[in-house]
């Protein structure tokens, strides 16, 4: 996920590595290449256009104003315009209702099965108890598809095979739930056009009736531009409150992400990233703006290895976090965890340093080796005090125990500390709810 981005943008800002002030020239040749990447990575045109002016200006406006270097400065702004652009803060789903209904929208292909399913296990891990409805009509083997995704996780799915009455269908469907004391109902629905009158019809009557709490569109990442006319054109028939995107594991160019929001006015709530049902994340701007600009993602990091592992060892892992004491013992911790997970491809962007500075080459266990040889190097004191490894000659010892070299170990405490440094800011931000909201 936005690997490419990621490479181009760290290119873009290395051209700043060195310089001592910023002048509109140096910042020019950076930005242009940001505003490169950024059409690469399928983003409009005119947002990057905006993207480029507004990030030139305030850095202008800012450069006698900071102790940054210019390309810290830089990338603290990039990172802003980002966070900005794809929607500031994560907005959760509606869920005060006993039962709560979510009705999933898209067009056919788009990934509703499997987000339905995926939304389920993952409420059903929070504790809910959902209740899973095909209102598709149209396709009888979707009701099977469902079924048979559902039953790998053991989660009920409510269908009236017979019926082709979608109406009857919900009705059905909520006093199925009401009995069986289900608390969230989801309704998993046929794909359409936004152009097509008579599936568009069929989708408002169910809205209606439903009247959902949640109407999630589901678009698919790889069809790049298309994606946001597509969510577009919907908007104006039905009025959703939330963008999911799916297939962003695939080879897209990641630009949807960054855009949809900003262009539909709706906040992004959920992301899918791989086929198997535990690939899905909430969307938090803040972390992929963090992601994208190779800064690393812990908050989601630990997320992950809280889903498969100690719940009280997280809780202390958060405290951390939020206290800004994260360490290299918690940083080496969270790898042994994640190692243990097995499928480890969509998370290796989490891991600060990983990606960019020990070559990432689709060999994980070299790339997991290296920052725990550089860790193995540290003396526990230095491991529970990462700030006094600012000290070259600690560093320089470091490097001859793991074998790294200076400049790489250099690289890899730089984006700790940048890691930290956000996390620090996000939290000064938001103050005691932050972690909380981040838990979701
Ligand atoms: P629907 O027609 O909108 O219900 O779409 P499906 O849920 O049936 O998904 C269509 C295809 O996309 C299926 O082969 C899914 O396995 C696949 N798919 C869905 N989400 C993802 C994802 O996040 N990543 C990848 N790689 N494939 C996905």
């Amino acid at each position: 996920m936005f690997e490419h981005l990621q490479n181009k943008i760290s290119k873009a800002l290395h051209i700043l590595k060195g310089h001592n002030t910023i002048t509109e020239i140096n910042i020019a040749s950076s930005l242009k290449e940001i505003g490169r990447a950024l059409i690469d990575a399928d983003v409009n045109h005119k947002i990057v256009r905006n993207f480029i002016q507004k990030v030139q200006e305030t850095s202008i406006g800012k450069k006698v104003l900071t102790s940054l270097n210019p390309k810290q400065l830089i990338t603290k702004i990039v990172y802003d315009e980002l966070v900005f652009l794809m929607g500031e803060k994560n907005i959760g789903i509606n869920l005060s209702k006993n039962p709560s209904i979510i009705l999933i929208c898209g067009l056919q292909g788009s990934g509703k099965t499997s987000f339905s399913s995926k939304l389920a296990l993952f409420l059903m891990k929070k504790n809910k108890s959902p209740l899973l409805v095909s209102v598709d009509i149209h396709r009888p083997a979707a009701v099977d598809q469902l079924k048979l995704i559902a039953k790998k996780v053991n989660i009920p799915v409510f269908s009236l095979e017979k019926s082709k009455n979608v109406i009857e269908i919900v009705d059905q469907s909520i006093l199925y739930a009401f009995k069986k004391k289900k608390n969230v109902i989801i309704i998993d629905t046929a794909g359409r056009l936004a152009i097509d009158r008579i599936m568009m019809k069929e989708i408002q009557k169910i809205n209606q009736y439903s009247n959902p709490d949640e109407v999630l569109f589901v678009v698919d990442a790889m069809t790049g531009q298309d994606a946001i006319n597509t969510a577009q054109s919907f908007s104006k028939v039905l009025n959703f409150d939330g963008i999911v995107i799916t297939k962003l594991d695939g080879d897209c160019r990641g630009g949807v992400a960054i855009t949809i929001s900003s262009v539909i006015k709706k906040p992004i709530k959920f992301i899918s990233n791989g086929e198997k049902i535990e690939d899905l994340e909430v969307f938090y701007p803040e972390r992929i703006a963090n992601r994208i600009l190779g800064m690393g993602d812990i908050v989601s990091l630990v997320e992950k290895v809280q889903e498969q592992f100690d719940e009280t060892k997280t809780k202390k892992i958060y405290q951390k976090i939020s206290k800004n004491r994260f360490n290299f013992n918690d940083l080496l911790d969270q790898i042994q965890q994640i190692k243990k997970i097995g499928n480890i491809k969509n998370i290796i962007s989490m891991i600060p340093g990983i990606n960019k500075y020990f070559s990432f080459d689709g060999n994980q266990k070299n790339s997991f080796k290296k920052i725990e040889a550089i860790i193995h190097s540290m003396t526990p004191y230095e491991r529970n005090n990462p700030k006094i490894l600012l000290d070259v000659r600690r560093k320089k010892r470091i490097s001859k125990g793991s074998g790294i070299t200076l400049s790489h170990i250099d690289l890899f405490m730089k984006q700790f500390y940048d890691m930290n440094q956000i996390m620090k800011k996000i939290h000064a931000h938001s103050g005691k709810e932050t972690i909380k909201n981040f838990i979701y």
